[in-house]
C-alpha cells in the first residue's frame, strides 16, 4: 500500500526455499460463494454461500488479518443476518469467546453442506466507504467465512457476482462466464481469491496499457463517479505505458499472468493504493486525472502498487507468509516490503516521466524533513520499531490522536527508501561503478515468470543476496540503521549520491509526498485544515512550546480573523519582527490568547547539489528504455 497495502500467502510448501505458484487446488471440492451487489448504493452486499461439510463440529472464520494493511483489522462488524442451514434445518451457530472472528456450528448427520447467508453492510462516514451510488470496490475478505483447518492455498471458492443494472467490472480474477445479470468467475484458491479485488460502476473504462513487443498483457481499469473524470490524458497514458516497459527492464522479470491496474475515482471513498499480486486497488478523489498534477498524483501512487507485485507479492517476508487469514503477520521486515517498494515505486515514476527530476526531489526532500531533526519520535523508538508495531498502530495511522512526531507513524516507508538509497550509493561506492543496485533488483526479484509465484525471504537470505552483488557488511549497515535513535534522518546515501537538504522560503512543488505537510509544518510546527483546526502539533516545537494541541481550533492571528492566508503571511512576517505571533485558539470551548516565539520566516524543504559531488541520484533516473 501507500501509506497502505495489501494481501496474502501461503508458505507450508516454501521451507525448502522454492518458490510455488498460487493455483487451483484441484483435488478439493469448491465452495460456492454468490455475492449479490445490486444493493451496492445502499451499500449492502449480499452473501449466500454453500461450503461442502462433513457431520460433527465446524468453525468458520471470518478474515481477520489483511495482508496489505499488514493489521488484524478484518471488518466483521459489518456483517449481519447470520445464519446457517443444512438439510433445510436452522443451525444454531456461537461466537467463539476468545476470538470474534470464528464461529461456531455442529453440522448434522447426514449432512454434506452446510448453507450459509448473511448481509455486508457500510455507511459511508467521514472516511468514506467501498460503495457509492455509482461504484463499488469488492475485496472478497469483506463477504466470505471460510473452514478452519486447511491452509488457503488448498481452500478452493467458486465466486460469481450480480452487479447493479448496466455496471460494468474490472479484475485480476479470470471469468468463467457471464450473463446479462451475473458474472461466475473461474474456480481460485482462497489465497489467490482475497488477492483479486473487483471494481465495479456505472462508468468504466478500461485502457491497454502494454507497451509494445511485450508478451504479457497490462491494462488499467477504471471507475469513477462520473463519465467525465474518466477521462485520462495522452501523457498519463504514456506515463504509465513507461512504468510498464521501465518495470520490465528494472527486474528484468514480471511473476504475473496479466496485470490490472484498477483505479476508483470518488470524493466518497477513502483514497489510498492497496498492492495485490496481478493488480493493485488504487482510490484517489474524482477529478484527479482533469487536474495539472494528473501525472505527479497517478504515478506516484500507481507505480509504487506496481511494484509491490514484485517486493511484498512474488518476494515477502517469510514471516508475512502465514497459512491462513488469522494466523498473525510479523512485520518487522517491512522496511523492505515497504521501503523498497517506496524507493522502487519513485525511481519508476521518475524513469518514466510521469515525475520529472525535480518532482523525485522534491519527494525526497519532504520525505527526509518530515523524518528528522525536530521529530523526536525518532529519539525513543528506532525505525524497525515502527515497522514491528504497525498490526497494532495501523488502525490510528500516522497522526491520529495527534503528537505524530512524538509517538512516530509508519516511518519505514520513507525512512526505507533513504536507506535504500544509502544501500545503491554503497554498491555504487564499493564496487568502484561496476555493479549498481539493478544487480541486487535483478537477482532478488528475477527468475522465470510462473504466474503469481511467492518467494518468501528472511533477513539473512537478503544478506546473502547483497554480498552476492558486493561483499560489505551489510548486516551490520542494517542493523545499525534499523536500529538507530540518532536525532538525524538518515541521509547519508541521499549526500553520497551528491544532494543534501536544505531550507528556504521557495514553496514545494506540491506533490503526492508533500502533500500531507502544510506550509507551517517547518516554522512554527503547526499542521491544520484550512479551517483552522490543528491536526498536529510538532512535539517540542514552536506551537507546542506556546500551549497548542491537536484538536484546537484558530480563530485569529495577530488579531484578525483566521485563514491560512494571513498565518502565512505572519510566519513570513516574523522574520523582521521581534514580536511573537499572536493567536487567539478554540481549546475545548474556551478562547485562549497564545503567542509563538518564532522568527525564521518561510521554510521549505528542498534537495541542493553538492558542488564537488557526482550526480549519482540523477544518474540512475535515467530511462532504461527509449
Ligand atoms: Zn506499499
Amino acid at each position: 500500500m501507500r501509506k497502505f497495502a495489501i494481501y496474502l500467502l501461503a508458505s507450508f510448501f516454501l521451507a525448502a526455499g522454492s518458490g510455488r505458484a498460487l493455483a487451483f487446488a484441484d483435488s478439493n471440492p469448491a465452495i460456492h460463494l454468490s455475492v449479490d451487489a445490486t444493493l451496492a448504493p445502499q451499500k449492502i452486499l449480499r452473501v449466500h454461500m454453500v461450503i461442502p461439510a462433513a457431520p460433527g463440529p465446524l468453525s468458520l472464520y471470518y478474515p481477520k488479518w489483511i495482508q496489505g494493511v499488514h493489521a488484524p483489522i478484518g471488518p466483521i462488524s459489518n456483517l449481519a443476518g447470520l445464519k446457517l442451514f443444512s438439510n433445510g434445518q436452522l443451525l444454531p451457530w456461537k461466537r467463539d469467546p476468545r476470538d470474534a472472528f470464528t464461529f461456531h456450528i455442529v453440522v448434522p448427520s447426514g449432512a454434506k453442506q452446510v448453507e450459509v447467508s448473511f448481509d455486508y453492510l457500510e455507511s459511508n462516514g467521514p472516511a468514506g466507504g467501498t460503495a457509492t451510488a455509482k461504484l463499488l470496490d469488492l475485496n472478497w475478505y469483506q463477504v466470505l467465512l471460510y473452514p478452519a483447518g486447511s491452509p488457503a492455498a488448498q481452500i478452493n471458492f467458486k465466486p460469481s457476482l450480480r452487479l447493479p443494472s448496466g455496471w460494468k467490472f474490472g479484475t485480476a480474477l479470470p471469468v468463467e462466464s457471464q450473463s446479462a445479470t451475473e458474472i461466475m468467475f473461474q474456480a481460485t484458491a482462497l489465497d489467490r481469491l482475497l488477492d483479486s479485488p473487483v471494481i465495479a460502476g456505472e462508468y468504466y473504462r478500461a485502457i491497454d496499457l502494454t507497451p509494445p513487443g511485450e508478451a504479457v498483457h497490462h491494462e488499467i481499469d477504471l471507475v469513477a463517479d462520473s463519465e467525465a473524470a474518466l477521462a485520462m490524458s495522452p501523457e498519463v497514458q504514456k506515463g504509465l505505458t513507461n512504468v510498464i516497459a521501465e518495470s520490465g527492464k528494472l527486474f528484468g522479470a514480471r511473476h504475473y499472468r496479466s496485470y490490472h491496474f484498477l483505479l476508483t475515482l470518488s470524493d466518497h471513498t477513502a483514497h489510498f493504493g492497496v498492492e495485490h499480486h496481478e493488480s493493485n486497488d488504487s482510490r484517489l478523489p474524482e477529478r484527479v486525472l482533469l487536474s495539472p498534477g494528473a501525472a505527479n498524483e497517478v504515478g506516484g501512487l500507481l507505480a509504487h502498487e506496481f511494484a509491490h507485485s514484485w517486493s511484498g507479492k512474488f518476494r515477502r517476508p517469510k514471516e508475512m507468509c502465514p497459512p491462513d487469514f488469522q494466523t498473525p503477520l510479523q512485520t518487522e521486515l517491512l522496511w523492505v516490503y515497504e521501503g523498497n517498494t517506496s524507493y522502487l515505486g519513485d525511481l519508476l515514476a521518475a524513469r518514466s516521466g510521469m515525475w520529472t527530476a525535480d518532482e523525485y526531489h522534491q519527494s525526497l526532500a519532504s520525505s527526509a524533513a518530515s523524518l528528522g531533526p525536530g521529530r523526536p519520535g525518532r529519539t525513543w523508538r528506532p525505525v524497525l520499531d515502527t515497522a514491528a508495531a504497525v498490526p497494532a498502530t495501523f488502525t490510528g495511522g500516522p497522526g491520529v490522536g495527534g503528537w505524530g512526531s512524538w509517538r512516530r507513524g509508519m516511518d519505514y516507508y520513507e525512512e526505507g527508501e533513504l536507506l535504500w538509497i544509502e544501500a545503491a550509493a554503497i554498491i555504487h561506492e564499493q564496487s568502484h561503478g561496476q555493479k549498481s543496485i539493478e544487480d541486487f533488483l535483478r537477482i532478488f526479484y528475477g527468475g522465470p515468470n510462473n504466474g503469481a509465484e511467492l518467494k518468501p525471504y528472511t533477513f539473512d537470505e537478503l544478506m546473502q543476496i547483497l554480498n552476492q552483488v558486493v561483499k560489505y557488511d551489510w548486516a551490520g549497515f542494517w542493523n545499525s540503521r534499523l536500529t538507530s535513535t540518532s536525532p538525524e534522518a538518515p541521509t547519508a546515501g541521499m549526500e553520497a549520491s551528491g544532494w543534501k537538504l536544505s531550507f528556504t522560503a521557495e514553496p514545494t512543488i506540491p506533490g503526492r509526498a508533500s502533500r500531507r505537510i502544510s506550509s507551517t509544518t517547518f516554522t512554527i510546527g503547526l499542521e491544520l485544515g484550512r479551517d483552522g483546526v490543528v491536526s498536529d502539533a510538532i512535539y517540542g516545537g514552536p506551537a507546542f512550546r506556546a500551549g497548542l494541541a491537536p484538536g484546537m481550533k484558530i480563530a485569529a492571528v495577530n488579531g484578525r480573523v483566521f485563514t491560512p492566508e494571513i498565518l502565512n503571511d505572519a510566519v513570513e512576517a516574523s522574520k523582521e519582527n521581534s514580536r511573537a505571533i499572536e493567536m487567539l485558539v478554540i481549546a475545548d470551548d474556551y478562547y485562549k490568547t497564545l503567542a509563538i516565539d518564532y522568527h525564521g520566516g518561510a521554510r521549505n524543504p528542498h534537495l541542493v547539489r553538492i558542488a564537488d559531488k557526482p550526480d549519482y541520484l540523477d544518474e540512475l533516473l535515467k530511462p532504461a528504455t527509449k
